[in-house]
């Protein structure tokens, strides 16, 4: 295996995540992209072309090329609207691969669903394995859905990730967790799932000192900071952050709650609204600050700063922020969904919340807070979880995968 072309269609692995459509693959791509091109695998990831400013291919690091390429207008797009450009992104890819007869990909790399319509059509077009990373599934989000979602995510979404599941030579999955549910949800043998865990740059996200860490941020060095990091958007919980801050914050005057991030899909800018109003009517505005989305390196220091950080989300395929806490010696308090489940160990490095409201977050959060025994062994357990996760390994396990596709046939779309 020596050419890998990865499609990251709806988002560019060199955008900001935190915001909009930026967030945890944005983040996998760039890491898992530039592992595999330091193994010696050549990564073309394609992206769309959203500003006309953008050049035409980026050099990332020796053996990772992003590719920028037009489909519809060069702008910002919605996911209904990016749907319709998929044919032109899937000529465009084709085009741009075949200009190079002599670098052909051994495979491709599909990531999220719309990407994976792509990379189902490129599989076909140039008889090559596909692998899919779904990042998020609509039948897992269905399963336990408090708000509505579009009409295009519940209907055709649904029918296109079938599809694409069932031509894909492997499914990536971060974890047993992910693998379980895929496997269940989608009858689909075991033996078409790989498990290919996501990984923390260890180089930036390490434990440090707290009072310097709060320094650079500006943020109080006396009180207990408790820390949300991510894209504002129901799915995510914010509202449960604000409001289990706002029952621990009499019993646990010095605390003070910093919101990384910005507004995310159809129902972010609400959800601040949302969020904002719970600050205001608990008269917690000299309690919480909010931050915009902070460039992936700078937050190491939000996570150095913290003494807790909270991860209240409905549903997490893998959950980086957690990891990237835990990288940093900060113990999580997380809901216990998903990629969670194996990312905190309950009453080791942090606690896994089953009861997702207010109510059990503030106990757990009040557990952490003001038991000072309780805190050094949690961030000693949080570090050394996070020391099995690389993004080098990551790569390696990819790697294997990789190499197990090309002994095989090409699986029949069934
Ligand atoms: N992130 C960031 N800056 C921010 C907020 C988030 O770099 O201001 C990154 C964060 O470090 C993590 C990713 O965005 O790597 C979010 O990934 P996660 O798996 O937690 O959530 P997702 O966005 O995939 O739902």
């Amino acid at each position: 295996m020596q050419r890998l072309a990865i499609i990251s269609y709806h988002t560019s692995p060199l955008v900001q995540p935190g915001t909009g459509e930026g967030g945890g693959m944005n983040v996998y791509v760039k890491q898992l992209a530039s592992a595999l091109a330091r193994l010696g695998i050549s990564c073309d990831v394609y992206t769309r072309a959203y500003s006309p400013t953008l050049p035409a291919c980026v050099t990332v690091e020796p053996g990772f090329v992003l590719h920028h390429l037009p489909a519809g207008p060069l702008s910002e797009l919605t996911k209904p609207d990016l749907l319709e450009h998929v044919s032109e992104f899937t000529e465009n890819v084709l085009e741009r691969i075949r200009m190079n007869p002599g670098q052909l990909p051994d495979a491709i790399h599909a990531n999220y669903w719309l990407s994976g319509i792509v990379g189902h059509a490129l599989k076909h077009a140039l008889e090559v394995p596909l692998i899919t990373t779904f990042h998020t599934l609509e039948k897992v989000k269905a399963k336990d859905r408090a708000v509505p979602d579009d009409e295009i995510s519940e209907n055709l979404r649904m029918e296109e990730e079938s599809r694409i599941i069932y031509c894909s030579d492997q499914v990536l999955a971060s974890c047993e967790v992910e693998a379980d549910e895929i496997s269940t949800l989608y009858d689909l043998d075991r033996s078409r799932i790989s498990i290919v865990p996501l990984g923390v740059d260890h180089a930036f996200f390490s434990p440090g000192n707290r009072d310097m860490a709060r320094r650079a941020i500006g943020l109080p060095t006396r009180g207990k900071m408790v820390l949300f990091v991510g894209r504002i958007q129901p799915l995510k919980g914010a509202d449960i952050a604000v409001r289990s801050f706002a029952r621990i914050a009499s019993r646990v005057p010095d605390a003070f709650l910093a919101m990384v991030g910005g507004p995310s899909g159809p129902f972010g800018n609400d959800e601040i609204l949302k969020i904002k109003s719970i600050v205001a009517k608990e008269r917690l505005n000299k309690k919480v600050y909010f931050f915009d989305p902070q460039p992936h390196e700078v937050l190491s220091s939000f996570y150095r700063a913290a003494n807790v950080c909270l991860v209240p989300s409905r549903t997490e395929s893998f959950g980086l922020v957690a990891l990237e806490a835990a990288a940093c010696g900060v113990p999580v308090v997380a809901s216990n969904v998903g990629g969670l489940k194996t990312l905190v160990v309950h009453g080791s490095s942090g606690y896994l919340v089953t009861d997702r409201t207010a109510g059990e977050f503030a106990r757990y959060l009040v557990k952490v807070l003001e038991d000072p025994s309780l805190a050094r062994p949690l961030q000693v357990a949080a570090s050394s979880l996070s020391t099995s996760y690389r993004w080098r390994d990551s790569a390696l396990r990819l790697q294997q995968v990789l190499v197990g596709l090309t002994a095989k046939e090409l699986l029949e779309c069934g």
